[in-house]
């Protein structure tokens, strides 16, 4: 027994040896302001890890107000799937609204204050009639419908109001993550402005077009899919790093991709685009979502298996509506962001927003490219 504890010790040591120290700042190539400091090296944890996940798995919790029986107990459904009968996925009214349609108070300016009506909506997608499930254990054809459900009432919601500038759907799960009620659910906001990291991979992403005509995004997917390159010490000479093909590609499909950010701000992220070129989520057809679907499920069951239990925020980036948007189709590339917490921020990451990975990008690609899924 013994013989075996100090065998593994010492082949952890090899393989720790193996492993390359990085201590770089990378810059994100769509929003430059959001750098990460990659910094391997054991004695670089500075980080407070999350506690592990405690979740309930039942099916079915009597006192749940999102499991079945309990209908009463939300606000009307604004969509129920299927329309009758036992249902699989229903949007209510958020009960505790960020932004709401009730009228608030005016736009306001005094001095340097301003304020822009709180108005829009906040709806909640339950997303599995099983209270506990995790969303990797979903079946394809279900979450194919849950996408189809974002897209419906993404639709509907800008369709109903031109005031509204940007939907957003997004998910929490855990406690670390910020979700509050253990049912499966995820979040629909329709807000009046465009949220600032929104407007910044806009930005960003027209200024690489007219200087490149090229999308940002589809050259980070050609890039992860065909760039290969050896760094050299500058002084030395020596071969200081090699990038191979793939290195940050985790999961591919006929039409999406799932790849580890060179520069990303939770160790774990993975960003999920489709393989050709489309700005608007709105814009993908059935076919699309169907595959979608399945590759989203092997990149969470990856991402669960590797972090024993993951707790994560993910959430839809796609091109917000509006008159000033209407050229911008050309540049902008929908994504889904897939943002684990495995780490409480401190206070060097939230006063220098320069975010520290302590696994490098790649290596975190490796170990979820090495999941053998069933
Ligand atoms: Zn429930
Ligand atoms: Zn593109
Ligand atoms: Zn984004």
């Amino acid at each position: 027994m013994k013989g075996d504890l100090s065998s593994m010790i010492e082949n952890d040591k090899k393989t720790s040896a193996a492993m390359e120290v990085i201590r770089e700042i990378r810059i994100n190539p769509i929003v430059p302001t959001e750098s990460v400091l990659v910094a391997t090296a054991r004695s670089m944890r500075p980080k407070k890890e999350e506690a592990p996940l405690t979740h309930d798995t039942s099916p079915h919790l009597p006192a749940c107000p999102f499991c079945r029986g309990n209908e009463a107990k939300t606000p009307a459904p604004i969509a129920q799937v299927p329309a009758v009968g036992d249902w699989e996925l229903r949007i209510v009214e958020n009960l505790y609204p960020v932004l709401s349609d009730e009228a608030l108070s005016p736009n306001f300016v005094y001095g340097l204050q301003q304020t822009i009506d709180g108005y829009g909506r906040h709806e909640v997608v339950i997303d599995h009639s099983s209270h506990g499930i995790f969303i990797h254990e979903m079946s394809e054809e279900h979450l194919a419908l849950l996408f189809s459900l974002y897209r419906t009432r993404i639709e509907q919601l800008y369709h109903a109001d031109d005031r509204l500038k940007y939907v957003l759907v997004f998910k929490n799960f855990g406690p670390a993550a910020g979700a509050s009620i253990g049912h499966t659910h995820s979040q629909i906001i329709a807000m009046p402005v465009v949220p600032d990291n929104i407007q910044a991979e806009v930005k960003n992403s027209q200024a690489h077009y007219l200087a490149t005509r090229r999308c940002i995004f589809c050259s980070l997917i050609d890039e992860a899919l065909t760039f290969e390159a050896t760094l050299y010490d500058r002084e030395s000479g020596e071969i200081r790093r090699k990038i191979s093909v793939g290195q940050f590609v985790i999961e591919r499909s006929s039409r999406f991709i799932a790849i580890k950010p060179f520069a990303s701000r939770y160790e774990w992220e993975v960003h999920i685009l489709p393989l050709s070129h489309q700005a608007d989520f709105l814009d993908s057809g059935l076919e699309d979502i169907s595959d979608l679907a399945g590759l989203f499920k092997r990149t969470m069951a990856r991402l669960n298996r590797v972090l024993g239990g993951v707790q994560y925020n993910f959430f839809l980036h796609s091109l917000p509506h509006g008159d000033e948007y209407e050229d911008n189709a050309g540049f902008f590339h929908w994504h889904i962001e897939i943002c684990p917490r495995t780490s409480i921020p401190t206070g060097f990451e939230l006063g220098s927003g320069l975010f520290v990975n302590t696994i490098s990008p790649e290596r975190a690609a490796e170990q979820l490219r090495n999941v053998v899924l069933p």
